[in-house]
């Protein structure tokens, strides 16, 4: 053993989730899957580590997450192998290897954790967890629309859309983007000893990610770059077009960012971003694209796809406390010989749907102080009088408000605590 793996504590980037946050996790994971669900989305699961290749073939060479943030390792039987660092590569394997190409179109939604060797910060891990959707088999500007609209009705799901941005831009089709390379790779060569390291080395091999340096330096001189959209063709420029015009008819509001090119080297066409402002540097909460050369690239058929993945660290981080997820009741005897009648109670409602804890022990104070720190929404409070009459007293623990329920009439009466 190390010395640092003595120390018992979990790898850096990585933490433990106590049941308050997987409740919170739970929760956003399946408001996303819900609403997929009502956009006749299904659910695959694909395993969390795959070939490398399936990861270093399609993301890019280049990309920063294949260059710097995979954890890739060989298996013991000498197959390099790696942790999934995002799920759309893994989906479009799984679309080959299943022969799915023969359904097209698919709508799929998957969840799970994903693996990026990054310096953790506020809302970046090293194992984190997203859940993300991918349209494969429509190239028709409608499914941007869609995959868009089904972003922003999640995030509105979660109360949290109004506090977001929107922020879309088009990377063009392949030809578009070499011809906007040429520009871009002419205006930053005269910058390039005042570029930040990582962009000077980008400059030969990934120019366009130079729009998305987080560096000062980097930012004045991208200020000044030819814009990505002066060289679009027709075609790119149209479907552009279709896309902010579908959004408008749907009533969702947009800024187009000129600099938005997203950190995989799949994505061609559409490219958005739900960002906050509250989240520092680590400011996406939903981001996607279009990837219509990706499965081709992997060596499957030419299919196009788009879709889009959100963190769900980060978006717990904008939820904030988790109060309002299933407040349960608690149920109190205020004394020991009415224990049974307190265990028996608890059971009737449980199996009536409520969630509800039992004050284990301790005196009625103790107990109600428990009630308070579970954050229980009603207490039921067993006294030997009152249960004698077939009465309990019942306490709103957000008004403070007590009154006596007759035991038959409980359930009526709780209904609103459900
Ligand atoms: P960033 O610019 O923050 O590095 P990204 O472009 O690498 O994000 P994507 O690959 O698009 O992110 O992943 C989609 C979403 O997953 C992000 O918008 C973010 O919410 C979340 N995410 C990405 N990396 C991390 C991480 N290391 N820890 C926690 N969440 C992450
Ligand atoms: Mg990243």
């Amino acid at each position: 053993m190390t010395s640092n793996s003595s120390k018992l504590q979990p790898v850096r980037g990585t933490q433990d989730a106590m049941p308050h946050e997987n409740k919170l996790f739970r929760y956003i994971e399946e408001t996303a899957f819900k609403v997929a669900c009502r956009y006749g989305f299904g659910e695959i699961s694909t395993p969390i580590f795959e070939f490398t290749e399936v990861f270093s073939r399609t993301l890019g060479d280049n990309s920063d997450i294949v260059t710097k943030e995979m954890y890739t390792f060989k298996d013991r039987g000498g197959d390099y192998l790696t942790l999934r660092p995002e799920g759309t590569a893994g989906v479009a394997r799984a679309v080959i290897s299943n022969g799915l190409a023969q359904d097209l179109p698919l709508k799929l939604f998957y969840r799970g954790p994903m693996f990026r060797y990054e310096r953790p910060q506020k809302g970046r891990r090293r194992q984190f967890q997203q859940v993300g959707i991918e349209i494969i088999g429509v190239s028709e500007t409608q499914a941007d629309i869609e995959t868009i609209a089904l972003g922003q009705h999640f995030l509105a799901d979660l109360g949290i859309d109004k506090g977001l941005t929107l922020e879309i831009n088009t990377l063009g089709d392949l030809e578009s983007r070499t011809t906007y390379r040429g520009c871009l790779v002419d205006y930053l060569s005269d910058y390039q000893s005042k570029l930040s390291k990582d962009s000077a080395l980008r400059l030969s091999q990934n120019p366009l990610r130079i729009l998305d340096s987080k560096n000062e330096d980097d930012r004045e001189i991208v200020a000044g770059a030819p814009l990505l959209k002066d060289s679009l063709n027709d075609e790119s420029r149209r479907l552009f077009d279709d896309l902010l015009n579908g959004l408008t008819q749907l009533k969702l509001e947009y800024i187009v960012n000129d600099k938005l090119v997203r950190g995989l080297d799949y994505y061609s066409h559409t490219a958005f971003e739900f960002t906050s402002r509250s989240l520092g540097a680590q400011s996406a909460v939903l981001a996607g694209g279009r990837y219509d050369g990706l499965i081709s690239q992997m060596g499957g058929p030419e299919i196009p796809g788009i879709g889009w993945a959100a963190g769900v660290e980060r978006l717990a981080l904008l939820l904030g406390n988790t109060h309002f997820l299933d407040r349960p009741i608690s149920v109190i005897p205020v004394n020991k010989d009415l224990t049974n009648e307190a265990i028996n109670l608890a059971d009737r409602l449980r199996r009536k749907g409520f969630n509800v804890e039992l004050g284990y022990s301790g005196n009625l104070s103790k107990r109600m102080k428990r009630a308070n720190k579970a954050n229980s929404c009603a207490v039921i409070i067993l006294g030997a009088d009152e249960f004698l009459r077939n009465k309990s007293l019942v306490r709103d623990m957000d008004s403070g408000e007590q009154v006596e329920v007759s035991l038959e009439h409980l359930n009526k009466h709780l209904e609103p605590y459900k």
